[in-house]
């Protein structure tokens, strides 16, 4: 564990402990389209400041959780209204920003996070964090996920030290975000990441019963889009991108809601010649572009470089704008496939 010791240094614990402090009302912000790992992360230290610190805690995000994670949610109520949002943060001593590097991936909350008069604290796992928005930042992009992060973070500290003196709530929190990150131990695991786990399962975590809920438990219409997707909607270009398009008729027709097509952009790495993966979902006037790719290729760079975002190196994710990127949804595919020569084609291999 090498590594987790370069940065869970006494002083930098002692700084955390000091930033979380005791009581008063908090605020925490997660990204836009929450994700296990935004919602798990989130929910843990929710409850371990409810439970331990005696704070008052709401989580705000401009979007509502997707209903395929209801089994971590449970009752808890998102603020996704943002006059609701303000009030909040004018009352708060602490914003506590996670799974984002940026308060532009908060969507239409940005300006009142940003502007926010308390102090502000990132824990996130994404490259390049913008530092200078925050009072204090534990940005660590070679961890698996912010969950991961977090739960290093919360065990250093005096009054926690296990996983066992976690809130049941957090421990299972904290497995679930980790779980959906690393896509159920496939990506971006590392000895920490095993460790992490395997304390939180001595502490009691039912690893089956997280899995029985994440991957056992979807709605039939996600296994049909899927096989339809794979069928009939995936391309592979000459270069070895696949790509497919969830279109709104697409969408509408299979009903698929946020989170139904969680871990489709993964599949076509499975095929042996394609190096990246990209997958378009319309919504309204653009796409929403998911990107995965193979070590030696850049998901993030390809992300920055055509879709305005970004994220790791091999999981990114942007958007196509209709009509700035392209005059109509139509020119969605040769869009990809430009892209694609280009990308693929210019880079000197191992550079990608
Ligand atoms: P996903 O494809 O699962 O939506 O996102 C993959 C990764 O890319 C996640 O870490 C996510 O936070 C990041 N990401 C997704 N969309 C964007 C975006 O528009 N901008 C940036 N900077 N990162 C994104
Ligand atoms: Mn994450």
């Amino acid at each position: 564990m090498t590594r987790l010791k370069t940065f869970l240094t006494p002083s930098r614990s002692a700084a955390l402990d000091s930033c979380l402090g005791r009581g008063g009302s908090v605020v925490i912000a997660i990204h836009i389209h929450p994700d296990g790992d935004a919602l798990g992360s989130a929910i843990a230290l929710k409850e371990y400041l409810g439970v331990s610190r005696g704070c008052s805690v709401s989580i705000v995000c401009e979007d509502e959780a997707p209903s395929s994670l209801a089994f971590l949610t449970g009752d808890e109520r998102l603020v996704c209204d943002s006059a609701e949002a303000a009030s909040l943060l004018e009352v708060s001593r602490l914003l506590i920003s996670l799974d984002h590097n940026d308060f532009r991936r908060t969507g239409s909350f940005e300006p009142l996070l940003r502007d926010a008069a308390c102090r502000k604290l990132l824990i996130d796992h994404h490259p390049l964090p913008t530092e200078s928005d925050y009072s204090l930042v534990f940005s660590h992009p070679e961890l698996s996920s912010t969950c991961e992060l977090l739960y290093w973070l919360l065990v250093s500290l005096d009054d926690v030290r296990s996983a066992s003196a976690l809130p049941v709530r957090s421990r299972q929190a904290l497995f679930t975000g980790m779980t959906t990150d690393t896509n159920n131990f496939a990506n971006s695991v590392l000895p920490s990441t095993l460790q992490m786990a395997s304390e939180l399962m001595e502490a009691g975590v039912d690893r089956e019963a997280i899995l029985s809920c994440l991957y056992n438990s979807y709605p039939e219409r996600r296994l049909r889009a899927m096989g339809y997707m794979l069928s009939s909607l995936m391309h592979i270009t000459p270069q070895g991108l696949a790509y497919a398009i969830l279109d709104s008729a697409t969408i509408g027709r299979f009903g698929l809601e946020d989170g139904d097509t969680e871990g489709f952009v993964n599949l076509p790495l499975g095929i042996g010649n394609v190096v990246m993966s990209v997958l378009l979902k319309q919504d309204g006037g653009f796409f929403r572009v998911s990107a995965r790719s193979k070590r030696g290729y850049s998901a993030s760079r390809l992300c920055s470089e055509y879709f305005h975002g970004g994220g790791h190196e091999q999981a990114s994710g942007g958007r196509i704008f209709i009509p700035d990127d392209i005059p109509d949804a139509a020119k969605a595919a040769e869009y990809i496939e430009t892209i694609s020569a280009r990308f693929l084609q210019e880079a000197p291999a191992g550079d990608k």
